[in-house]
């Protein structure tokens, strides 16, 4: 058994207690493990500043100057600190340390030279670092590394002398032990020859102790591309070998519930976007194949009729379907239009959520047991495990990235028969880079046509001091017949005062829009289900003029009469966030608003967030400003899916490195999709190692 692979304790330099903390703070289980937590950031001995130069709080400083003076201070509050005063040819700065006095008093000695490096803080125009590193400064330039890593630390290692330094010094011990057998090609010698990659061995040095810029780059690209291509591989493999392997219900027939309600009670011409998206399906579908379908489209552009159509096509084919939806309101909303569409045909559709219970709920479960309820519309309700199908052929989520992969797969295991049909439709759009990643499994569709005659809606920004003329504009929109939305965040943290926000903001609207002319709705997520739908139904009945909400509204709810969204302390919002409430108007004949008032201080990011709302209507142009606003991590659903827990790719400034990633990776799995050809041996290899060690790889099944 190679060392790299034992247990980290036994490395030397490392022992029980240091071996302990590694795994618990870091993870590290064996000196492999520690050689893959790359560094975070590098010092560059050769970019040394001059104090002088040291100007603006928390930049990052590298000084070179000699130890003048080292004192022990006692503060107020009785603690002590430790100050030292270092100068170079341009000036001074102070050191200052609250923690491990005593060992940097015995190691620190007044004359010697040092290298610094921390961040800076200015104040009064002098500058100063706490807690720096240092370093004696040796005249051999030989003995420097000009790049030292600095790798991400916690106190406790810090403690146990696992700081900078001495994780440096035990990547050093591992890697001066190390061969190139330890670290053997995955890659096809003809992909490591066409992006002149260094090899493995070669990287592995160059991440921890590059000797310059170039080879840190090399490899930084080298761990960039493999984590990309092999996940790309995985998800591309996994599509491969299910539709190599994975036999599929097979909707054979556009049969007469399809074509009556088609040529019947179609309420209008689809698009050609959405007429393209139907015949993917369709070819999906009779294909014989398992469908994984992900729907891709703006706010608006009519993804509910392209559902509605498959669960039509799989019911002519005698198959049950369901429509999941991430919230109750949006649930019933796809209920009712649902419903409303089809009350003419034979076909059962049936509502469930956790606010179904009793007999109500043991009915439609039986119902379902039988197959008489044709469409189960839900929420995620219907994932739980006692709803049982007949014979489920076709499961669509609505608005998929707030459920987890797991979900997704929980469905199939819905039916004792073949597994559904999987189609996934997204809210707002996604990036290119983030669908890769997420959704590299999928096969993919986009409505890129909004339904005609809409009109882009007007966006504005207003300010408090602007709320009487706001109040007039929402008078003139509702003389014209229109209603109005008024949305207010509600954040969990903070539900009580944003409540009270709410409540204060109806209480202003009731004053300026005094009743019997004006008629005002409230929904908050804190009411019971039947006064939300009561208050909701009053508004689509226009018995109300003004809906006052939180971001219950979020999603999905079609009101085509309102024309105007009104979003309070916008700059609380996230930008999708922001696209999909607007998105709630706009979808009438008439021209649309939507006002984003906010407070005067706003951050930059809020700023970015407003210009490019009201700059833009095209939620993919909105959808990439937001990835890099937020980076990836934050966008709702990477957390749960676990597969952007990249160390050194970045999904936004690697876009290149992923794009030929995601190429190569397709073009070897068109030529071989099991993997199975010689040149290709070796990615299958690696890929089945990481398998091994706990990589969660596995086919969903
Ligand atoms: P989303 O893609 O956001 O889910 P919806 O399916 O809710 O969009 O559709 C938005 C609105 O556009 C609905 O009122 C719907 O009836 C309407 N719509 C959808 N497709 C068309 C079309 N081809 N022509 C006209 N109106 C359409
Ligand atoms: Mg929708």
């Amino acid at each position: 058994m190679s060392f790299l692979i034992q247990d980290i304790e036994f490395l030397k330099g490392v022992g029980p207690v240091r071996g302990e903390a590694l795994r618990s703070e870091l993870g590290v289980k064996c000196p492999m493990d520690l050689l893959q937590q790359y560094p975070f950031r590098y010092i560059d001995k050769t970019k040394v500043q001059l104090i002088n130069e040291l100007k603006a709080d928390g930049d990052i400083a590298l000084v070179k100057g000699q130890l003048i003076t080292l004192e022990k201070i006692k503060g107020k509050n009785n603690r002590h600190r430790l100050s030292a005063l270092i100068k170079d040819s341009s000036g001074f700065l102070e050191l200052v340390w609250f923690q491990k006095i005593k060992m940097l008093e015995e190691i620190l000695k007044e004359g010697k030279e040092y290298i610094i490096y921390g961040k800076v803080n200015v104040f009064g125009g002098k500058a100063s670092i706490a807690h720096p590193e240092m370093e004696e400064f040796q005249n051999d330039v030989a003995l420097h590394q000009t790049f030292d890593p600095v790798y991400s630390s916690t106190e406790k290692l810090d403690g146990l002398g696992l700081d900078a330094k001495g994780r440096r010094k035990l990547v050093k011990n591992i890697l001066e032990k190390v061969s190139p057998a330890d670290f053997p090609e995955n890659l096809p010698d003809e992909i490591v020859a066409r992006l002149k990659l260094p090899t493995r061995f070669e990287t592995i040095h160059w991440v921890h102790f590059p000797k310059d810029e170039a080879q840190k780059m090399h490899a930084h690209n080298r761990i960039k591309f493999e984590e990309f291509f092999f996940l790309q591989i995985q998800m591309l493999f996994t599509k491969a070998t299910r539709k190599l392997t994975l036999k599929g219900e097979i909707f054979e027939n556009v049969g007469p519930i399809f074509n009556t309600f088609y040529s019947k009670h179609l309420p209008f011409e689809l698009t050609n976007a959405q007429k393209r998206v139907i015949k993917e399906i369709r070819s999906d579908v009779g294909g014989g194949k398992q469908m994984n379908r992900l729907l891709q489209g703006d706010v608006g552009s009519g993804k509910t009729i392209v559902a509605l159509l498959s669960m039509l096509l799989a019911i002519d084919n005698g198959y049950q379907t369901c429509l999941v939806a991430p919230t109750e309101i949006l649930a019933q909303q796809h209920y009712a239009t649902i419903s409303n569409q089809l009350k003419e045909m034979e076909v059962k559709v049936a509502f469930l959520s956790g606010s179904i219970k009793g007999k109500p709920r043991q009915a439609i479960l039986e119902q379902l047991a039988v197959g008489d309820i044709h469409i189960l519309i839900g929420t995620h309700a219907v994932f739980e495990e006692k709803v049982v199908f007949k014979n489920l052929g076709l499961s669509i989520t609505d608005e998929q990235h707030r459920f987890g992969v797991a979900q997704r797969a929980s469905m199939w295991g819905k039916t004792d028969h073949l597994p559904p049909h999987i189609l996934v439709m997204t809210a707002t759009p996604i990036p290119r880079t983030l669908a890769m990643t997420l959704y590299g499994d999928l096969d993919v569709s986009v409505i890129d046509e909004l339904p005609p005659g809409r009109k882009d809606i007007v966006t504005v920004h207003r300010y408090e001091s602007h709320r009487p003329r706001v109040y007039e504009f929402m008078k003139e929109q509702i003389a014209n017949g229109n209603q109005i939305y008024v949305v207010y965040p509600l954040i969990e943290e903070s539900a009580t005062l944003d409540l009270k926000d709410l409540q204060q903001g109806y209480e202003r609207l009731l004053h300026n829009f005094p009743r019997p002319d004006y008629q005002i709705s409230v929904v908050h997520g804190r009411m019971k289900a039947k006064d939300k739908d009561f208050e909701m139904d009053r508004f689509v009945k226009k018995v109300t003029h003004i809906m006052v909400a939180t971001t219950v509204i979020e999603v999905g709810v079609n009101v085509p009469n309102a024309t105007t969204m009104i979003i309070e302390n916008c700059e609380r919002f996230g930008l999708s966030q922001l696209h999909q409430l607007r998105g709630r108007v706009g979808r009438g004949a008439d021209q649309s608003y939507c006002l984003l008032m906010s407070g005067d201080k706003l951050s930059n990011d809020a700023r970015t967030r407003i210009k490019t709302m009201c700059a833009t209507n095209n939620g993919f142009d909105i959808a990439e400003v937001d990835l890099e606003l937020r980076g990836p991590g934050e966008i709702e659903g990477t957390r749960q899916s676990g597969v952007t827990s990249f160390k050194l790719l970045n999904l936004i400034k690697d876009q290149r490195i992923m794009t030929v990633a995601r190429h190569l990776a397709e073009q070897i799995l068109e030529d071989d999709p099991t993997l199975e050809l010689a040149k290709n041996i070796r990615i299958r290899n690696y890929l089945r190692a990481t398998q091994k060690n706990g990589g969660n790889w596995a086919l969903i099944s």
